[in-house]
């Protein structure tokens, strides 16, 4: 139900462009369409508005086809020094007016966000004028009163506050990622030191995010400057001593905005020139430039920008007269809407915070996960663990892997053995999984054992899927009391978590089991319970994407169908994501079921699509969706229905879902969450508990639950959580992916 009675809205894009957008400008108009509204995009941004004329066009459904993969924003960006004008803002009013809108979707930055709040704010002032001028009739001033106002956030700098991502910034880490992994190889053949300086302006997100996902020596952010005036020397004896302790390579990562406590701007060539002279070795600077706006647009941006556009689209349409514009945000994995003013006043208020060197309050403006990345970041970078405190009785904690590889278990390790070690105790690592529990195949991990782990896909201490049983038990205690383990954490799928269900349930028969185990989320399926999402569901949601870009690509000459299957078991949320963020017009997943009248609609719908020029389908299927109507079968029924019209191939994606480096997310994730698992150990095995849990990303928060809860939250037959959060996104999915039922009128009227 439409609180006024919007019938056409505009979309634009301004600011500086950001991977995503196209995304956005995507779901804005498609949704629109299917919400009955007709649909215009402003080229050019702001400047746009003030010109008027051709830069407003009507869009239709096609004309936002095949455009998620892209970058940059199809419908242009600008920065407009006219439309900071009072003038230009009158005349842009003018140009909408004529084309009947005075309903706006702003994509852009704070900026851009800004210049739509005042033009908001002086709507009925220029109608006023325009009308005194003659140049508009009254009725057409009291036929649209208001300015609509949803303003959308891309940036590649993640710098606006009342969002926990602004579009673009994931795309822009991935990429400043990429390209410190490869500089990494290359400082350690060497022994170099690099210097890189990434973007972000006034905020040290993609600095600070990068350092922790790449494993860097060294980062400067705004927000956090150094807190001694000699800086230059403690860097230099950290690096020092980084290189004692057997490293190969410094990285320095170097934000926009870092400055040093008196507010003095660090620039990355006088931080080399420091490095060169005091380490007495080469020093390469590279200031990683456009490159991060550049390139595809991840998973994440993609269906973060759908999810913005389409929310856009349906906050316009409960607006009333009085509502104040809103910024649609992400929290945690859900959408929220805040007031726009109060988001741009905060963002710009971080200027004055750091103008004027109050940095804990801009710390705080940051929020708490930035502040607990950063005190993480600090321990992970450095060269040797802290001494212990005298009197302090080490404990001895095992990590092992249980279940299929996924990405970001090295990462995940990594983290754990430096916090266990900085914190005084003892980490060992068990190979294999629970095998090599039973066989007693146990190292101690030292600091340095971990070095370069950060980036690396795979698992290196080695994964199984083997779930122990019976006589099992025996070696498994054996090794608990031989190793003198006081806890066990466990990184892995689903394997990992029924494994350690059954261990602690089996405390009564085996006394040495009473120790607090902990499970860590890390399996691509994504379906573990109490957690949104595990570690390496975004690597494997990426690789996916990039494969279906590409196989998308290759049909360019013919009329195709193509059918995916993709991993996950038993849990559709590879499926519905990759369907989400590569267009796909049907997804198939084991939670909706494949009824044969399921098929029937799609074959129609193809047969309809391609009788009206569609040269490409794409169908999306979870492995396990249907085991009778599996992908041959759907293969062989498309093709066979198909004709003369279209044919059909599979694409059977397998192993490259679990391979490859991890995602920036990932690593992060695998990082905050072994943190969180360490210390949670740590408290339950000093207090002699044997409380054990599994932890989870929920919301913003990172919250432990009771290993007993296990079974309760669970579908067992189907290995899955019984709710997942993401099931509601499909309604999205679904609107997005094809025309609505106003297609059918359309056939009617050309009789088709
Ligand atoms: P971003 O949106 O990425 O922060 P800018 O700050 O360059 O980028 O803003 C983009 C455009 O938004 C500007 O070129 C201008 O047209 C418009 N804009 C920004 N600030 C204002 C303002 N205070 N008043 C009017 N328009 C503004």
């Amino acid at each position: 139900m439409t609180g006024t009675a919007i019938k056409r809205i505009a979309v634009l894009t301004s600011g500086g462009d950001a991977q995503g957008m196209n995304a956005a400008v995507r779901a804005v108009i498609r949704t629109g369409l299917n919400r009955g509204l007709e649909v215009y995009a402003i080229y050019e941004g702001f400047q746009g508005v003030v010109e008027g004329g051709e830069r407003i066009k009507k869009m239709t459904w096609d004309s936002v086809g095949g455009i998620l993969p892209k970058g940059g924003t199809i419908i242009g960006t600008a920065r407009s020094d006219e439309f900071r004008t009072r003038e230009g803002r009158k005349r842009a009013a003018l140009n909408l007016l004529q084309a009947g809108i005075n309903s706006l979707v702003v994509i852009g930055g704070d900026g851009s966000l800004t210049g739509g709040y005042i033009f908001h704010q002086e709507w009925a002032d220029l109608l006023d004028e325009l009308v005194a001028e003659g140049q508009i009739q009254p009725e057409v001033r009291d036929q649209y009163p208001v300015l609509y106002l949803v303003g959308l956030t891309g940036s590649i700098d993640n710098d606006m506050i009342g969002t926990d991502m602004t579009i673009g910034a994931d795309s822009a880490l991935h990429r400043i990622t990429e390209a410190v992994d490869a500089i990494s190889s290359t400082a350690a053949s060497h022994q170099r030191t690099f210097v890189v300086k990434v973007m972000g302006r006034n905020c040290g997100y993609l600095a600070l995010m990068s350092a922790l996902a790449t494993g860097a020596d060294w980062v400067m952010i705004p927000e956090c400057p150094p807190d001694v005036d000699n800086w230059e020397q403690v860097m230099v004896e950290r690096l020092k001593a980084g290189r004692s302790a057997g490293r190969r390579d410094s990285i320095v990562i170097i934000a926009e905005g870092a400055r040093d406590r008196n507010g003095n701007p660090i620039g990355s060539t006088y931080v080399s020139e420091v490095l060169e002279k005091e380490l007495g070795e080469e020093v390469r600077v590279t200031v990683l430039g456009h490159v991060q706006r550049g390139g595809s647009p991840s998973a994440f941006d993609r269906n973060l920008g759908t999810r913005y556009g389409f929310a856009a689209v349906e906050t316009l349409l409960q607006y009333g007269p009085d509502s104040v514009p809103v910024m649609i945000g992400m929290r945690g994995n859900r959408i929220v809407t805040t007031p726009l003013k109060e988001c741009v006043d905060l963002t710009r208020s971080m200027e004055t915070l750091l103008a004027n060197r109050e940095y804990d309050k801009a710390m705080d403006l940051r929020g708490s996960s930035f502040k607990e990345a950063f005190q993480t970041l600090k321990t992970m970078l450095r060269a040797l663990p802290h001494s212990p405190q005298p009197g302090h009785r080490p404990l001895r904690l095992a990590i092992l892997h249980a279940g299929a590889p996924s990405p970001g278990m090295n990462t995940a390790v990594r983290a754990a053995v430096r916090i266990g070690l900085d914190k005084g105790h003892t980490m060992l690592g068990v190979q294999n999984g629970f095998p090599g529990l039973i066989a007693g195949d146990i190292r101690e991990m030292e600091w340095m054992s971990v070095n370069g782990w950060a980036p690396m896909g795979g698992s290196e201490l080695g994964t199984n899927r083997k779930i122990p049983s019976g006589s099992d038990y025996y070696g498994i205690a054996r090794a608990i009391e031989d190793f003198k383990i006081d806890g066990l954490l466990i990184i892995g799928g689903w394997t990992g978590y029924q494994a350690a269900y059954n261990l602690h349930q089996a405390r009564g028969s085996f006394p040495s089991f009473n120790i607090p185990i902990v499970c860590l989320p890390a399996t691509i399926n994504n379906n573990l319970p109490g957690s949104e999402l595990s570690v390496g569901a975004d690597t494997a949601l990426n690789s996916i994407v990039e494969a279906v870009d590409k196989i998308k690509d290759s049909a360019v000459a013919t009329r195709r169908v193509f059918v995916v299957e993709v991993m996950g078991r038993y849990c559709g949320y590879l499926a519905l994501m990759s369907g989400l963020a590569t267009g796909a017009e049907r997804v198939y997943i084991n939670e909706e079921g494949v009824t044969l009248r399921d098929l029937v609609d799609n074959v129609e719908s193809l047969i309809r699509d391609f009788r009206h020029g569609k040269r490409l389908g794409l169908i999306i299927r979870s492995e396990a969706a249907n085991p009778v109507y599996n992908t041959p079968f759907m293969v062989a029924l498309f093709e066979q229905e198909g004709g003369e019209l279209f044919d059909v191939r599979q694409s059977i994606l397998g192993h490259l879902q679990q391979g490859g480096n991890p995602s920036p997310f990932d690593r992060i994730l695998a990082t905050r969450l072994a943190t969180r698992c360490i210390d949670y150990l740590i408290s339950k095995a000093e207090k002699g508990s044997s409380e054990s849990a599994f932890i989870g990303l929920q919301g913003r928060e990172m919250l432990f639950h009771n290993l007993e809860d296990f079974p309760r939250m669970v579908d067992l037959v189907h290995q899955r959580p019984r709710t997942q959060w993401w099931m509601d996104l499909r309604p999205i999915a679904q609107i997005l992916s094809r025309p609505g039922p106003w297609i059918e009128e359309m056939e009617k009227e050309f009789q088709i």
